[in-house]
Formats: C-alpha cells, sequence, structure tokens
C-alpha cells in the first residue's frame, strides 16, 4: 500500500452549504454562488484572504435551497468535505455571483457551529486521516481482496471506455498509481451516480463500507456500458457494410474491368490525348511540357478543378499547328490579275502589294516590313487584305483589335487563373490549323490601354520578325514559331498608333474615291454582289449610272463605299419584295432566263422575240421587264435625299466659309461661321474643337485686326439713319490710327457639324476669309473651298490630306479650291476627271487667299459701293 501524505486541515473552517452536488475528497466540482451568507464568505475569505488557509473551506452538502435561508441557519448535514478553493469567477449579471471551482481535501464532521453571521463557522473534526487507516482496519486481507475487487472492477470498467482518448488514459493510469483507499471517492464522483448515492458515499466514513457501497455502483455502470456496446455494434457493422460496399464499386472502376460509361469515355480520351502527343510533331520543348502535364493528368481525380484545365491545356497543344503549313502559290502575274478583278483603283496599294509578293517569290523568306493600310473606312483595307491571303494561297484570319485593352488578349493568361486561355494569336493558329496564314490586324489604331498592361507593347514581339519566331503565350508556355504567319494591319489614322508600333510597320496610305471611281466599284464589284445575296438577276433590276450618282451624292457623304454598298443592299432587298410578289401573281410564266451577266433590257427582249415557245405561251403578258431604279423609285426605296442641302443656301449671309478639314473617316467640308455683337471685345468658339485650331482662330483675328485699316474693315452697325455719322467717325478713326476691329465687339465663331472633334492649323485661311467676310460685309463666293495654315504675318503654310480634301470638294460640287503654294505638288496625286471639274487656286499670302475667295477680288476701292448697294 503505498503511503499517504497527510492533510491537516484548521480546525475552524468557514462554511460553503451548497444545495446541489456533493464534493466528494479527490474530485473537483464547479459550483454558483449566490445566497447571502455564501457571497460574504466568498468575499471576505477568498477575495480578501491572501494565505493558503483562507482558501480552505467546508463544503457541506444537501442544505435546501439557498433562498429560503433567510434569517436563521438551516439544519445542516453533520459531514462535510474539506475543499481548496481553485479559481473565483464573478460576475455581476443578471445578480452578483460567483463562480467556484473547488477540489475535495477531505471529510470533516462538524463538531459545533462557532459562527452564524455574517457566514457559519464550524469546529470540525477531519474524518479520513488516510495514513492511520492501516492500524485502524480490522484485518488487512480483508480489506485488500474488497479494495483487489474493487480495483478489478475499475479498471474494467475503465477499458471499456475508449482508450485513445487521452482523459481516459490518464484514469487508467491513475488507478495503478493512486492509493487504493482514495479511488472510491474519485471513481463515485466520475460515474454515473444520484446526489443521494453520492452523499451516502461521503456519509460512508468507514473505509470498509465505502468500498462495499461503490462496488454495486461500479458494477452496475459497467453493465450499462455492455448493453450500450451492444446496440453501438449492431449500428458499426451496418455502417461497415455500406462502407464496405462503396470501396467494391470504385475498384469496378479500374481501368480494363467493367467499367461505367463515362469514365471509360474519359479514359479513352486520355489514352487518345497521349497518342496524339506522341504522333504530334511539337517541338522537343513543347512535348516535353505535353509528356509531363499527361502524367499529371493521370494521377489527378477528375472532381479536382485543375484536371479540366490541364486537359484543355492539353487538347490544345495537340490541335496547335506546330509544323502543318499551306503551299504558297507564287505567281505575280495570277496575283495581279486576282487583284484587279477583285478591286477597282487602288493602284498604289495593289502596286505595294505586288512588289511584296514578287520579293516574296524571289526569296523564299518572309522577314520583310509588316504592311499597314491606313485610311478611311470602306476603302477595302480588308477586302485587300484578303485577296493577298487568296493569291498566296493561305488561310486568312482577321483579329479585331479595336478596343482591346488587355494584353493578355494578345498573349494569353497565365494557366494559374480559372478561365485563362490563350491570346489571340494562338487562338487564330487554332482556328486557321496552319502555321503560316495571313492575319488581318484590324484597326490597330483603336488599341487600348488600361491597368491589364498595355496590348500594343505585347503586339510588338508579334510584328517583329527578329522576335517572332519564338513567341511566348502565357498560357501555351511555349515558345510557338510565328515567323511564317503573313501579318497586315488595318487603320483609320497613324495618329493614334503607339510610335514603337509604327516603327514596324510600313504605311500604304488608301485614300477615299472619287465619285467616278466610286461609281465604277458599285456597278463592277458592289451591284453584282447585291445581287448574288439578295437572289437576283440583271434580268430583274436594273440600276442605271446616274441612279447610283444620286446615292453617291444625296444619299451617302462617305470616303469609302460601305454606305453606298448597304443603300444598294437595301435597293435590292425592295427590288426582291417586289419579284417575289410578281412571281407569286405569275408562276405560270416563271422561266428563268439564262443569259448571265449581260443583263439588259434589249437582250431580254430580243430573247423573248427569238423564242418561239414563249411566243405562244406570253401572248397574255410581255416578257419580264427588269425593274429600272430611278430617283422616284430611289426616293420610294430610301426615303427623301439625306444630303440636299445647297452650299450656295448657307453663304447667303456674310461672316460664312467653307474650309476643307480631313478627319480619319476621309476629306470633309466645313463651315465656318462667324457672328459679332456689342461686347468687350471678346472671341467665343464653338464645335467640337482641338487646341490647335482655336490658336488659328486667334491668329486670323489678330492678322485682320492688324490689317484692318487696309481692308477698310469696319466693326460699325449698319443702321441705314447713321451711316453718315459711321462714315465719318470711321475715316476718323482710320485718320487717328487708334481703330480696333474688337472694339465693344465680341465675336463668335461656330464650325457646325461638330460630333468628330476637328483639330489642326488647316483651318487658318477659312477663318480669316469668314471674319474677312463678316467686317467687310461681303459675301464669299459660294462655290470655293480652302485650306490652310496661316502665320502671324499673314503667310499660307502647306498642309496635309490634300487628295482626301479636294475630292471632299469635289463630292460637295464646288468648283474652286484654295490650296497653299507649297502644296501644288499633291495635285499630280489626284485623278485627272477631278482635276478637270476643278480650278485649284495656290496661294502664299492670305491677300492673295481673300483675293481669289471673294468674287473681284477683296480691294479697297470696293466698300463705298458696297454700303450703296446696302443702302
Ligand atoms: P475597310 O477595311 O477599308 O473598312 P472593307 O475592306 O471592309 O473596308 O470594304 C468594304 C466593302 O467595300 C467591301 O465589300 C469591299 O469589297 C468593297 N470595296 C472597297 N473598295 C473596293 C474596291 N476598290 N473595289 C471593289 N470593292 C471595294
Amino acid at each position: 500500500m503505498s503511503s499517504v501524505s497527510p492533510i491537516q486541515i484548521p480546525s475552524r473552517l468557514p462554511l460553503l452549504l451548497t444545495h446541489e452536488g456533493v464534493l466528494l475528497p479527490g474530485s473537483t466540482m464547479r459550483t454558483s454562488v449566490d445566497s447571502a451568507r455564501n457571497l460574504q464568505l466568498v468575499r471576505s475569505r477568498l477575495l480578501k484572504g491572501t494565505s493558503l488557509q483562507s482558501t480552505i473551506l467546508g463544503v457541506i452538502p444537501n442544505t435546501p435551497d439557498p433562498a429560503s435561508d433567510a434569517q436563521d441557519l438551516p439544519p445542516l448535514h453533520r459531514i462535510g468535505t474539506a475543499a481548496l478553493a481553485v479559481q473565483v469567477v464573478g460576475s455581476n449579471w443578471p445578480k452578483p455571483h460567483y463562480t467556484l471551482l473547488i477540489t475535495g481535501l477531505c471529510r470533516f464532521q462538524i463538531v459545533q457551529v462557532v459562527k452564524e453571521k455574517p457566514y457559519p463557522v464550524a469546529e470540525v473534526e477531519q474524518l479520513d486521516r488516510l495514513e492511520e487507516f492501516p492500524n485502524t482496519c480490522k484485518t488487512r486481507e480483508e480489506l485488500g481482496e474488497l479494495s483487489e475487487q474493487f480495483y478489478k472492477y475499475a479498471v474494467q470498467l475503465v477499458e471499456m471506455l475508449d482508450m485513445s482518448v487521452p482523459a481516459v488514459a490518464k484514469l487508467r493510469r491513475l488507478l495503478d498509481s493512486l492509493p487504493r483507499e482514495a479511488l472510491p471517492d474519485i471513481l463515485t464522483s466520475i460515474i454515473r451516480t444520484s446526489n443521494k448515492e453520492k452523499l451516502q458515499i461521503l456519509d460512508a466514513v468507514s473505509l470498509e463500507e465505502r468500498f462495499k457501497m461503490t462496488i454495486p455502483l461500479l458494477v452496475r455502470q459497467i453493465e450499462g456500458l455492455k448493453l450500450l456496446q451492444k446496440t453501438r455494434k449492431h449500428k458499426q457493422d451496418d455502417d461497415k457494410r455500406v462502407i464496405a460496399i462503396r470501396p467494391m464499386r470504385r475498384i469496378t472502376h479500374v481501368p480494363g474491368a467493367l467499367a461505367d460509361e463515362d469514365e471509360d469515355e474519359d479514359n479513352d480520351d486520355i489514352v487518345m490525348l497521349e497518342k496524339k502527343i506522341r504522333t504530334s510533331s511539337m517541338p522537343e520543348q513543347a512535348h516535353k511540357v505535353c509528356v509531363k502535364e499527361i502524367k499529371r493528368l493521370k494521377k489527378m481525380p477528375q472532381s479536382m478543378p485543375e484536371y479540366a484545365l490541364t486537359r484543355n491545356y492539353l487538347e490544345l497543344m495537340v490541335e496547335l499547328p506546330w509544323n502543318k503549313s499551306t503551299t504558297d502559290r507564287l505567281d505575280i502575274r495570277a496575283a495581279r490579275v486576282l487583284l484587279d478583278n477583285d478591286h477597282y483603283a487602288m493602284e498604289k496599294l495593289k502596286k505595294r502589294v505586288l512588289e511584296y509578293l514578287a520579293v516574296r517569290q524571289l526569296k523564299n523568306n518572309l522577314k520583310g516590313p509588316i504592311l499597314c493600310f491606313v485610311g478611311p473606312p470602306g476603302v477595302g483595307k480588308t477586302s485587300v487584305g484578303r485577296s493577298v491571303a487568296k493569291t498566296l494561297g493561305r488561310e486568312f484570319h482577321r483579329i479585331a483589335l479595336g478596343g482591346v485593352c488587355d494584353q493578355s488578349d494578345i498573349r494569353g493568361h497565365r494557366r494559374t487563373y480559372v478561365g485563362s486561355m490563350p491570346g489571340r494569336i494562338i487562338n487564330g493558329l487554332k482556328t486557321v490549323g496552319v502555321n503560316n496564314p495571313v492575319f488581318l490586324l484590324d484597326e490597330v489604331d483603336k488599341l487600348g490601354k488600361s491597368l491589364q498592361g498595355d496590348p500594343a507593347a505585347a503586339l510588338l514581339e508579334v510584328l517583329d520578325p527578329e522576335q517572332n519566331h519564338n513567341f511566348t503565350d502565357h498560357y501555351l508556355n511555349v515558345a510557338f514559331d510565328l515567323s511564317q504567319v503573313l501579318f497586315i494591319a488595318t487603320a483609320n489614322t497613324t495618329a493614334t498608333i503607339p510610335p514603337a508600333l509604327l516603327d514596324r510597320m510600313e504605311i500604304i496610305q488608301v485614300p477615299g474615291y472619287t465619285q467616278e471611281e466610286k461609281i465604277e466599284i458599285a456597278h463592277r464589284h458592289l451591284i453584282p454582289k447585291q445581287l448574288e445575296q439578295h437572289g437576283l438577276t440583271p434580268q430583274q433590276i436594273q440600276i442605271p449610272q446616274v441612279t447610283t450618282l444620286d446615292i453617291i451624292t444625296r444619299y451617302t457623304r462617305e470616303a469609302g463605299v460601305r454606305s453606298l454598298d448597304r443603300k444598294l443592299g437595301a435597293i435590292c432587298r425592295a427590288v426582291a419584295v417586289k419579284v417575289a410578289e410578281g412571281q407569286h401573281r405569275e408562276a405560270k410564266l416563271d422561266r428563268p432566263d439564262v443569259a448571265e451577266g449581260e443583263g439588259c433590257k434589249e437582250h431580254t427582249l430580243e430573247d423573248g422575240k427569238s423564242d418561239p415557245v414563249s411566243d405562244t405561251t406570253d401572248l397574255a403578258l410581255p416578257p419580264e421587264m427588269p425593274i429600272l431604279i430611278d430617283f422616284h423609285a430611289l426616293k420610294d426605296i430610301l426615303g427623301p435625299p439625306m444630303y440636299e442641302m445647297e452650299v450656295s443656301e448657307r453663304l447667303s449671309q456674310p461672316g460664312v466659309a467653307i474650309g476643307l478639314a480631313w478627319t480619319p473617316l476621309g476629306g470633309e467640308i466645313m463651315f465656318v461661321e462667324a457672328s459679332r455683337m456689342d461686347g468687350e471685345g471678346q472671341l467665343t468658339l464653338t464645335g467640337q474643337l482641338g487646341n490647335v485650331m482655336k490658336e488659328s482662330a486667334h491668329l486670323a483675328i489678330s492678322w485682320l485686326r492688324s490689317n484692318a485699316k487696309k481692308y477698310h474693315l469696319t466693326n460699325e452697325k449698319e443702321k441705314t439713319g447713321l451711316i453718315f455719322l459711321h462714315q465719318n467717325l470711321f475715316s476718323f478713326l482710320k485718320a487717328s490710327g487708334s481703330f480696333d476691329l474688337l472694339e465693344n465687339t465680341d465675336i463668335h465663331l461656330h464650325f457646325p457639324a461638330g460630333a468628330v472633334t476637328k483639330d489642326g492649323p488647316s483651318a487658318g485661311v477659312t477663318i480669316a476669309t469668314c471674319l474677312a467676310s463678316l467686317f467687310s460685309g461681303r459675301l464669299v463666293r459660294s462655290d470655293v473651298a480652302m485650306t490652310g495654315e496661316i502665320t502671324l504675318r499673314g503667310l499660307v503654310l502647306p498642309v496635309g490630306g490634300i487628295k482626301d480634301k479636294v475630292l471632299a470638294a469635289h463630292r460637295a460640287g464646288l468648283k474652286r479650291v484654295i490650296i497653299p503654294q507649297r502644296n501644288e505638288k499633291d495635285l499630280e496625286e489626284i485623278p485627272a476627271n477631278v482635276r478637270q471639274d476643278l480650278s485649284f487656286i495656290t496661294a502664299s499670302c492670305l491677300d492673295e487667299v481673300l483675293n481669289a475667295a471673294f468674287d473681284g477680288g477683296f480691294t479697297v476701292k470696293t466698300r463705298p459701293g458696297l454700303l450703296n448697294s446696302k443702302l
């Protein structure tokens, strides 16, 4: 028997009267303190006292409800447990109370209550004197047998519990290390016992009695556990059976065995993929990556999100045309014929494309410059690109770059992102299935920039012949050779193409078309194409050239032919309805004429006459006539003309002039209007204007102010009654030299039709002319348009875009165009027929401009006459 360290408790103990639970020696219990006596005890003994002794309390169980012990001390249980207060936790809510953690030390018996208030204190006698136990025992053997029996049951009970729980394992160890005499109390507090049973154990002061009383409790607990385990086992067996069935199903999924259809398919796919990787002709580096990835894929469960990612990646890798290409057809003569057949005019562009192809024929290496076609919309840039692919016998793919502002659009996303995919270049290659297609990079001038990087920078690598043989898309993560791809770019303007990108490309300007060119394009290409698309034949519809001209001048205003094409489409649709209706009515006469390509009216009639069968059957109805589209039909189909404003109407007042502007959409005529009002010499500018244009306006005004005397310009209001006074005043001011055009006058300059921002210096001459008209009161010629930059001294400097501007003037039906003298050389580019229709005035200073812009020149003498006429 192990020796027990003696516990000596004080002879007087403060009493903690508990209502619920019984604390046995050797166990720990949490108890709530809320009665007045107990609260006092905690406050004065535990919270104030500092010695160990002050934390020893006498815990008396089974006292009546503390609420009822208001005054007198209730009858106390004679036997209690001396306890050590280990922890005090206080709270004020919902009412002041403490929670005590107490550990039982030994039994005691109340000898006498010595004090009742504020909390009871009693003289006590310690009952458990464990060290004396062997001597007081009747026979050591007897107790030994009892304790052995108890120990056996205790061990049996603990071993029935789950030994993997640390507390249970510890309890098992305690059974061996603790003195046997302490075990009944400890086990009683652990096993399921009622308060009454615990109280009986507490009262069992004799050890023998205690053992005897606890053994049945242990046995009861063991039986209970046995019963519980039995029922649990049933349940567990069921569970195990379920678990056992599942793995059986999984095992059947092993390849080769009888398998679920889906899984089988997946496995087949992987085998196929593996085979494709083995047989594909991808470069070694890419092959290595694929082999690695397929190994990973095989190990991956299909439910993993990465499974799908890896599989998609591998599928793309095997699909890419690493080594697949088409053979180029390099016949320059055939190419020329094809380009001529497909495209009317565009001589400069076609010439450059043929040069490019010729070099390609002589030197089988495509490290040439990247061609970039720059011009207004609808002039055929894209379709020339397509023709280049056709002549070479290559695949064609268009990549629209307008609005692209994320560099991963070009270079792909890294595979770490969910939803990652390759960039447009790699995607395009996958689509065409060969590694030498023609890629048309459409609208490079409309690339955006954003936080996601600069796509233009990504394009640099793609377009650089020195770098693009190992272009690495982020998604692929292996290099792909782009050197065989023929890149052609298109743009509306070079102004917004990043300089580094511009540097990699050879710019070929594609200007807008003249009216005559448009008519030719319409009749050679657009109309036949539209007829075919609408299932019409030339025998059913006829569009004469005058009608085409009407559409061009009155229904469209563009540099290219896209709107024209759309209008022709609208006409064809309307005619298709008529034809379909007619066919319905004359179903029996529906005998399609075979003459193709030469659909003229006479021809059809002739055919009709020469055919004896139709002679007999068509007696009732004449042979079908083509529907002729004249101006009335045009009005019916397209509505009233959209652009019919007479230019001369707008020039019926002083202070209006026509300028010529260049925009990315082609040349445009631009009306500049000016008016004046009383004010303080302020200049107001309206319309969508850039800064350079504003500067031009200031320059023009300054020049006019300084030359006001020379040209007899005045800011006077033309009030008839005051005219003599004005004349006198004007001469006086002139003489004194203090006259200023802006004195007491505000000027408003307006540039109408301004949805598109206009900027550039070329409006200088127009603004000066317009203001000269305003201050002189004379009308500008209604058939004259002008362009040119001005200086403060009145010189006229050259400007760009002359061809487009002249074409715009021609489109608008103007007759005279004033251009800077140094732009004379640009007139050579203008088609002869346009040059014939227009008269060109070249000017080197504003004097010359004004003389050409006003009828009879702009001279000093005209003023009195003008004033008379105004009267
Ligand atoms: P862009 O790319 O310059 O905006 P597109 O190439 O899309 O213009 O051309 C628009 C339409 O005009 C196409 O149907 C094209 O065939 C036609 N087209 C333009 N220019 C010509 C031309 N010179 N000859 C024949 N068709 C032309």
